[in-house]
């Protein structure tokens, strides 16, 4: 049931392990070994959740702020990828999301499209215009790739995410 066998006994989890933990808490690159098991989930998971004896209980709720916002619950990533940090934080203002911050939002997501089937929108994405000017070696680790692997796509992240922090400070 747990994509990345996190619970390992009994009442203990290994929160090392956990989607929820690392898509939300962790910082930092997530462990290549568990990369592929992520699968598309980009903030939390909670599969287990749905085993739980006392969510046999658990009502739907009408709270506006539980509500969907934004289509997330229908996006693409690839659409989710191209948010600038603007986008993000207009968009996702008020979510609990909001507080991963745009890089590590950018992580999950290079996880997750790094675990779908390449498409040419995929690439794109990664090789987009606006982040060009930074990212001469990404886009150069993605020609020729038939296949992208979620192991590839962070490493192509974190370079475009170290050439942005070193633009910054240059700037
Ligand atoms: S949230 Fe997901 S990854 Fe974490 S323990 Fe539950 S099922 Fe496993």
């Amino acid at each position: 049931m747990c994509p990345t066998q996190a619970i390992v006994a009994p009442y203990q989890l290994d929160a090392r392990r956990c989607i929820s933990y690392l898509t939300i808490e962790h910082k930092g690159s997530i462990p290549e070994v568990l990369r592929p098991l992520i699968g598309n989930r980009v903030y939390g998971c909670d599969d287990c959740q749905l085993v739980c004896p006392w969510n046999r209980f658990a009502q739907i709720t009408g709270e506006a702020d539980f509500a969907v916002r934004n289509g997330l619950d229908d996006a693409a990533l690839v659409e989710l990828f191209g948010w600038d940090e603007q986008a993000f934080v207009t968009r996702l203002a008020g979510s609990a999301i909001h507080r991963i911050g745009h890089e590590r939002w950018l992580r999950n997501l290079a996880v997750g499209l790094g675990n779908a089937r390449t498409t040419p929108e995929i690439v794109a994405a990664f090789a987009g215009a606006r982040r060009s000017s930074v990212c001469a070696g990404a886009r150069s680790m993605w020609r020729g790739r038939r296949r992208a692997t979620a192991a590839s796509a962070e490493r192509v992240l974190m370079k475009v995410s170290k050439a942005l922090t070193q633009r910054r400070k240059e700037n």
